[in-house]
């Protein structure tokens, strides 16, 4: 693949900015790619593992002469990455970031961005419950959804490189007005997470069944939660931070459905119960056929060896 940007400097090398750093490598997609991240530890961690061309401590310093930069960071610390980076930006870079809400990140970051730069937040919906630079991995976006979320004034031409950025690392892009994509992911991802956290709670806080026969016999359901509930404290609580007015709405409705549910258990209303297992099914099923998950056993995950 041919160059598409001369310098590429990602801000915060976790998961996502190292697996897309991994992605910009093997597909030589940057003349010079530059990393920075908070922590020597991490910045060490990033050298030793060969992610970037140039290792930076200082994310105003790294940002120097880059065409794109790519901040990678809990959406609860973008502003302050946004207001350290901005008098260092080229006039005519892209700016983006992958935080997991909009609304508040654009708020954050765009009272810094210089006139001339062009900021244009996203979020690629691809992740896992790990964190780190070890974590991450190439060919994590590839078949899935990038969501793009320009304002009015951003310049087309800059949308349609950073459009071939995503495109170039195999995903698939949506663009959204930023509330909307706010909204939608209340409903797809942070209310499960939300949820996940507290079945697991709950699970860990019963008295009368013991941790142990939790863990025994979690392949009953429990553990598919669990996956969620082991994301990234730090990330998950800046998202419920970030986007409460969305949270909040979807977790009301999730209420008073789960109290009509209550209500069909306690009354015996059988077919209540069978029409609405019976339409979360098909739900699964278009997931499958939308590329989303494979249709195998255990959600997708290959068996595992069960020690007896
Ligand atoms: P991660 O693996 O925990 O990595 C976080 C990175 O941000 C590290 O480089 C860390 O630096 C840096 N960082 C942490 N706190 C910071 C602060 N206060 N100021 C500056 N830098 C800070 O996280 P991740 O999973 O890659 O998530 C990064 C972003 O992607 C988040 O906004 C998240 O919402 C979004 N996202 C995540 C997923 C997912 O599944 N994980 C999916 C899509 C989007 P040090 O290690 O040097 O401290």
């Amino acid at each position: 693949m041919s160059i598409l940007f001369d310098r590429i400097t990602l801000i915060g090398i976790g998961l996502i900015g190292s697996s897309i750093a991994r992605d910009i490598r093997e597909l030589g997609i940057a003349g010079e790619l530059v990393i920075s991240t908070r922590s020597e530890a991490t910045l060490k961690r990033a050298e030793e593992l060969g992610l970037g061309d140039r290792y930076v401590a200082s994310a105003a310093e790294a940002v120097k002469g880059a065409d794109l930069i790519i901040v990678s960071v809990p959406v609860g610390s973008s502003g302050a990455v946004a207001e350290q980076i901005a008098p260092n930006l080229k006039p005519g870079a892209i700016l983006t970031d992958v935080g997991s809400t909009k609304a508040s990140v654009i708020a954050q970051m765009a009272p810094h961005v210089p006139e001339g730069v062009h900021f244009i937040a996203g979020h690629p919906l691809a992740g896992t419950e790990k964190s780190g630079p070890d974590a991450g991995f190439a060919g994590l976006f590839r078949g899935r959804w990038c969501i793009l979320t320009p304002l009015p004034e951003t310049d087309p031409d800059a949308l349609g490189r950073l459009r071939g950025f995503w495109v170039a690392l195999g995903s698939r892009i949506d663009e959204m007005d930023p509330q909307h994509h706010d909204k939608v992911l209340a409903i797809v991802s942070h209310l499960p997470h939300i949820i996940a956290y507290n079945i697991v709670g709950t699970a860990d806080d019963l008295e009368t069944v013991t941790e142990s026969e939790v863990i025994k016999y979690s392949a009953s359901g429990f553990r598919d939660f669990t996956r969620l509930a082991a994301s990234d404290p730090t990330m998950w609580r800046d998202v419920c931070l970030h986007n409460k007015d969305a949270i909040l709405e979807m977790l009301a409705r999730f209420s008073e459905d789960l109290a009509s549910l209550q209500r069909a258990i306690r009354w015996g209303e059988g077919d209540k119960l069978f029409e609405l297992f019976s339409r979360t099914r098909t739900i699964r099923r278009s997931i499958v056929e939308a590329g989303q998950d494979v249709d195998a056993p255990d959600f997708g995950r290959h068996a595992l060896d069960v020690k007896s």
